[in-house]
């Protein structure tokens, strides 16, 4: 579904609702996070239904090292041999070289509102189901470029988390650091590592002006997106 100009937004049920994002921006073709399945089939069917090839993806972009996230990047890279883009911190996790940093296995409350989250939380700790593994190409940080989108280091949700600005779409690529499923809420609290961090970066996310807020988990949001942005990080 495209979401605004350029900006195709993919999803699948496993993984909780994950949401990835296929950017055109009239040339090349860039990936933010590779959904749940390890063939990568929505993925390049999306591709395909734009009339594109998987030899147009030049760049796939991971917001963060979770599994939801990661489970066609290897896929992707044999198929694309785009370049992979990491923060330093996440890029050895991604590579299979580490394993992801542990998170609290206490249910989070009201425990039916959150259960959806519950299995995913219990196989990230356990290590069930990994990703297949790929190394990282680049390391980037705050204040880097790729395509058209700024890069934004946003700590909290996970250490080297990171989300993505579009001016031109007025678009904000905010990873798991907000989600609107099961409900809209500033991420999923037992998965935020750092809760000092991530309101901080939360703060800086609600200062840009946007529309649209494309999220890791949930349906995106495509109107009044700083309002929602603000909304978050007053609930964090
Ligand atoms: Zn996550
Ligand atoms: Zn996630």
């Amino acid at each position: 579904m495209e979401i605004a100009p350029g900006i195709h937004s993919l999803r699948q049920n496993q993984g909780g609702h994950v949401h990835a994002f296929l950017i055109d921006d009239g040339s090349e073709l860039t990936l933010i996070d590779t959904l749940y399945d390890t063939d990568a089939r929505r993925v390049v069917s999306a591709i395909e239904g734009l009339g594109r090839s998987t030899s147009d993806l030049r760049h796939i972009i991971l917001t963060h090292a979770h599994r939801s996230h990661l489970g066609g990047l290897a896929a992707l890279k044999r198929l694309s041999g785009a370049t992979v883009y990491a923060h330093e911190w996440e890029a050895d996790i991604i590579a299979g070289e580490r394993k992801a940093q542990g998170i609290t296995l206490r249910p989070m409350h009201p425990l039916l509102t959150w259960l959806p989250v519950y299995p995913l939380q219990l196989g990230l700790t356990l290590g069930l189901a990994p990703h297949p593994p790929c190394p990282v190409d680049q390391w980037v940080e705050d204040g880097d470029r790729i395509g058209p989108l700024q890069v934004l280091h946003t700590p909290g949700h996970s250490p080297g988390h990171l989300a993505f600005h579009w001016p031109e779409r007025r678009a904000l690529f905010a990873g798991d650091a907000v989600a609107t499923w099961p409900k809209f809420s500033p991420g999923w609290p037992a998965f935020n590592l750092n809760t000092t961090e991530h309101r901080r970066s939360l703060g800086r996310m609600a200062a840009l002006d946007v529309d649209v807020v494309a999220v890791g988990h949930g349906e995106p949001i495509t109107a009044a997106g700083t309002e929602r942005v603000r909304d978050a990080a007053a609930m964090a």
